[in-house]
């Protein structure tokens, strides 16, 4: 079964493109990414590939690119993202980078992997800030951690959490993030749901 999806580049997080409302740029097919292992809920699709498996509603668009934004994903590193704005924007991604790719000025930990991808967002000129420090999770029996970040855009502050992980299985860091603005004409009232949202897209991700 072939999906058509919406297609957009980034830079990077690309934050900046997405909270400010931009169209949509084209439209492909990406039937070949999409394999349907078991069933995914009513109104929900299922993305697999590079390492891991994710499910999101069907009213999301999906992305993906290098971690630069110029160019289509690799197997070493990329980026896939998934956006819906009406007057509420919500906006997930997961990145991926192998261990070898980590630059040798960062530690080789989810941490390290993290500082890497804040730094390709920073080059990518999105603006962000961090708030509070990392706290450690686990997924999947992987330890990992997680932060609060802030995406600075047109005088507001939008804020986002990430979380990274070693998948020993797939070789690879695994990052998901979330931005949620509730009421994009409102841009200032925070989301009070960011964490649990976030949580939810942890939970229906699967790395091994
Ligand atoms: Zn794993």
């Amino acid at each position: 079964m072939e999906l058509k999806t919406g297609y957009f580049r980034n830079n990077a997080l690309s934050a900046r493109s997405l909270i400010v409302v931009v169209a949509l740029v084209g439209a492909v097919t990406v039937g070949d990414l999409w394999l349907h292992r078991g069933s995914p809920p009513l109104g929900y699709a299922r993305y697999t590939g590079y390492g891991f498996t994710i499910d999101y509603s069907q009213r999301m668009t999906v992305g993906e690119s290098d971690l630069g934004g110029y160019g289509p994903p690799t197997d070493s590193a990329g980026i896939v993202q998934w956006r819906r704005q009406d007057t509420e924007l919500e906006q997930f991604g997961v990145i991926w980078m192998r261990p070898e790719g980590l630059s040798t000025n960062v530690d080789k930990t989810p941490a390290g992997a993290l500082d890497q991808l804040f730094g390709y967002i920073v080059m990518g000129g999105t603006m962000i800030g961090v708030s509070g420090g990392l706290e450690t999770m686990t997924k999947d029996g992987h330890e990992g951690v997680h932060r609060r970040f802030t995406v600075e855009e047109s005088g507001f502050s939008i804020p986002g959490i990430i979380g990274a992980w070693y998948c020993e299985e797939s070789g690879k860091y695994l990052m998901l993030y979330l931005i949620h603005v509730p009421d994009v004409t409102r841009p200032e009232v925070v989301s009070q749901e960011l964490e649990s949202i976030w949580l939810g897209y942890l939970d229906v991700m699967t790395c091994h």
